[in-house]
């Protein structure tokens, strides 16, 4: 049985960024209704419900075909949720690791971000913004609906949801605002954790 992670603070944690209310929408009602419809997807097959999210998303050509689009759609709302929830924190100081790989890579921190928000920005109707690791580099990408990176061999560190549900309440069709408030709650040191990991 899949299950919703606890979360580690409060629905009003990132206010104004993100408000209250988002928070508790998104979390009780879009992120549960993942956990609950892949729970009922893998019902017909035990052999699978001991598996961990990333482990099915990672290698869905070996799940069944009748069930696979289902776990690619809620598997993936679970385990992109769960992440999502990770990286975010207030007053996180960009440092370690992960700051001397954005510098290198993308030449600054301001190059980067304008980057991540160009392509968050661009991703048409709904979908993920994402910094993965491939091949020991950073990339930004983004993804459409609930697909993960790690179906297509990359690995995750920072992710945005850009589905309208994430951000609509407070900022309606500004997708650009929601962005940049986004930058100011990022939990640098779990992105550090996780690139370090990665690579
Ligand atoms: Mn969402």
């Amino acid at each position: 049985m899949h299950t919703l992670p606890k979360l580690k603070y409060s629905y009003d944690a990132f206010e104004p960024s993100i408000d209250a209310d988002t928070m508790e929408i998104h979390y009780t009602k879009h992120h549960q209704g993942y956990v609950n419809k892949l729970n009922i997807s893998l019902e017909e097959y035990p052999n699978l419900q001991d598996k961990s999210v990333e482990d099915l998303l990672k290698n869905l050509s070996e799940v069944p075909q009748d069930i696979r689009i289902a776990v690619k759609n809620n598997g993936g709302g679970v385990a992109n949720h769960n992440l999502f929830w990770e990286i975010l924190a207030k007053d996180k100081e960009f440092s370690g690791e992960i700051k001397k790989a954005i510098e290198s890579e993308f030449s600054s921190f301001e190059k980067f971000k304008e980057e991540f928000i160009k392509v968050a920005t661009a991703q048409f109707g709904s979908g993920w913004a994402w910094l993965v690791v491939h091949n020991n580099k950073l990339e930004i990408i983004s993804t459409s609906n609930q697909d993960s990176p790690l179906s297509i061999g990359k690995t995750p560190i920072l992710t945005l949801d850009v589905w309208e549900h994430a951000y609509y309440l407070k900022y309606q069709n500004k997708r650009p605002d929601y962005i940049e408030a986004f930058f100011s709650i990022i939990n640098w040191d779990k992105v550090n954790e996780l690139y370090l990991k990665g690579r």
